[in-house]
């Protein structure tokens, strides 16, 4: 059985490693193929396809892009598309912009609480100054000693009516899935489990998803306990979504499953992957 791993981040947006790094470390962990998803961001894409190649796994493009829908965010993966596609290329720096003016309001809100210097102490983590992200101001959070890890800062801050959450508008759905498709690549539903979705609004969601062109569904992820593996299973057959599997890594001892460390899709799903010719 091939090991395919569809989800996870380098430091060009919120991981800890560099593309090469993290595709250094998929290897070694037995991952066949690879895709880089770094948030809202394709510049990892060339260093992490170079580092495949000279490592031996297959390699194909990712990105997990922010979607704002019902005025939750939501995020969207894409797969196996052009990278150098200019719509696309534009669409994602739209979705980039304004997060350093967040992360200064979200800055002086932690000061307000307690918390100062965060922009700065945030600022430390970040590899890419286009994408300060909330994981950056977790691992100061950390840092000063405030929390223990990730989950714990999640818990507390950054969060709505915790400090240090403000709320943005991401991409729409529908921009979101053009892109990708306009890119040749399939748009995929990343941690359904993750969000605030009753049965009728996931239906309305998927519906929409689908409309646009949406094609598949995280079913094993690292943000889904083994229960809701078998729940968005059956997500997936209902609304015929193709299944993707994907650890959503970060870093080294931050992120709780580990690069290609998950169980197998199940048999009775379709895998994105299954017309790739791998
Ligand atoms: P942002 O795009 O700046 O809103 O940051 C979102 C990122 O924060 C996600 O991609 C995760 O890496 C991280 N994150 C959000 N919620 C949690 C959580 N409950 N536990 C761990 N990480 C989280
Ligand atoms: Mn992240
Ligand atoms: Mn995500
Ligand atoms: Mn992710």
């Amino acid at each position: 059985m091939l090991n395919v791993d569809l989800h996870c981040h380098s430091n060009v947006s919120d991981g800890a490693l560099a593309p090469a790094q993290v595709a250094a470390l998929a290897q070694a962990k037995g991952v066949d193929v690879w895709a880089l998803t770094d948030h809202d961001e394709i510049g990892g894409i060339a260093e992490a396809r170079e580092a495949a190649g000279d490592l031996g796994i297959r390699h194909v493009t990712g990105v997990e892009i922010s979607i704002t829908w019902a005025a939750q965010t939501i995020h969207i993966v894409g797969l196996r598309f052009d990278e150098t596609n200019e719509d696309l290329r534009r669409g994602l720096a739209s979705t980039r912009s304004g997060r350093e003016r967040r992360a200064r309001e979200m800055a002086a809100q932690l000061a307000e609480a307690g918390i100062p210097d965060a922009f700065e102490g945030a600022l430390k983590y970040v590899g890419n100054p286009d994408l300060i992200s909330r994981t950056h101001f977790a691992r100061y959070i950390i840092e000063r000693g405030i929390c223990a890890d990730v989950a714990d800062v999640f818990r507390n801050f950054l969060i709505e009516g915790k400090p240090g959450f403000v709320p943005h508008r991401w991409a729409t759905l529908k921009d979101a899935v053009s892109w990708i498709r306009g890119a040749g690549g399939i748009a995929v539903v990343a941690h359904p489990g993750r969000y605030d979705l009753d049965e009728l609004s996931l239906d309305v969601f998927l519906r929409e998803f689908k409309r646009w062109g949406g094609a598949g569904i995280e079913v094993i992820t690292g943000s889904h306990t083994p229960d809701e593996y078998g729940e968005y299973a059956s997500v997936a057959r209902k609304y015929g979504l193709l299944a993707s599997r994907g650890s959503d890594f970060h870093a080294p001892g931050e992120s709780q499953v580990e690069l290609g460390s998950l169980p197998a899709l199940p048999a009775s799903l379709v895998p994105v992957w299954h017309d790739w010719n791998l």
